[in-house]
């Protein structure tokens, strides 16, 4: 029987962002995380792939890495960060758009591998996608009214996917950072998340604290919460909050302080009382592992887990 939300176990779940194989080996046997979440693109690029695709642009899993992936998981739960618009990752893979209805069945079946990947290593997850992309590396990509007519779409059909094929995934989009010159990534504006997914009926959205910083300023959290889509995983890092549209640094990636992030006490009140999985998305080229679990177990404390 389903638990009334209040006898649910609220109890945050803290997880950190792995981009590589010696990563998750580092960090899946911490008791201090309880969760991890896994950049596909990072992990390909370091050299493990966790899917191939053939001729006809039809993925299929790496079977052997998803072996290996469950037995260092050892049960630990996890959740994927899909790949981004633009980023090239497999030989053989070209860049898929949202915006282009000819790349959605390519985009669907990688989506589907995912799923099954879940499957294998005996898990459910969440998989967090960024919303369409404008303009990638000063390449147009689509105006804001084709994406909407366009990439809702994809989302529409995705949402069914998971209901009809049952895959053992929770998609979710994550609010993104203001326009710069060479990229445009809807997902600044609540109303993109509205007009984008305002069709689907269990797709979701996970919350970045760092990009809400780098964000129009007109952009509050309390508005795209509003939105009516479940919040189901949250994004927790912060930055100094100068947007910068010619650099990408302003993105730092540098651990959430009260000093770093807007409404600092609000979102651990959150935490407290959601249950929901908080990953540490920092850089991990600023940090030593020591101080990474440093950092998380004084959060721990704050959020009394
Ligand atoms: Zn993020």
């Amino acid at each position: 029987m389903t638990a009334f939300w209040w006898e649910r176990d609220a109890k945050p779940k803290l997880g950190i962002a792995c981009r590589s194989l010696p990563e998750i080996k580092t960090y899946a046997p911490m008791p201090e995380f309880d969760t991890l979440e896994l950049s596909i693109a990072g992990l390909a690029k370091n050299g493990f792939e966790l899917y191939s695709i053939d001729r006809n642009e039809k993925y299929s899993p790496h079977l052997k890495n998803a072996e290996i992936l469950k037995n260092i998981l050892g049960g630990k739960p996890y959740q994927v960060h899909m790949p981004y618009e633009g980023n090239y990752l497999l030989p053989g893979e070209r860049k898929f758009f949202h915006a282009r209805r000819d790349d959605h069945k390519a985009l669907t079946s990688r989506q589907r591998v995912v799923a099954e990947i879940f499957r294998i290593t005996g898990n459910k997850g969440i998989c967090v996608w960024h919303l369409a992309a404008l303009k990638v590396k000063k390449q147009k990509i689509a105006t804001l009214e084709n994406a909407y007519e366009i990439a809702s779409i994809l989302y529409s059909e995705l949402d069914t996917c998971v209901l009809l094929e049952k895959w053992p995934t929770q998609i979710t989009f994550e609010n993104y950072l203001a326009p710069k010159e060479d990229y445009e990534i809807l997902g600044y504006e609540p109303e993109h998340f509205w007009k984008l997914l305002g069709k689907t009926k269990r797709i979701g959205i996970t919350i970045d604290t760092g990009h809400g910083n780098l964000a129009p300023e007109d952009f509050h959290f309390q508005m795209l919460m509003g939105t009516g889509f479940p919040v189901c995983s949250v994004h927790f890092h912060g930055n100094s909050g100068k947007f910068d549209p010619k650099s990408w640094k302003d993105d730092e990636h540098v651990f959430a302080t009260k000093d770093n992030i807007r409404g600092y006490n609000r979102w651990i009140s959150l935490f407290k009382r959601s249950g929901l999985p908080v990953i540490l998305e920092i850089n991990k080229e600023k940090y030593k592992p020591e101080e990474i679990q440093d950092y998380t177990r004084k959060l721990r404390f704050e959020l009394a887990i």
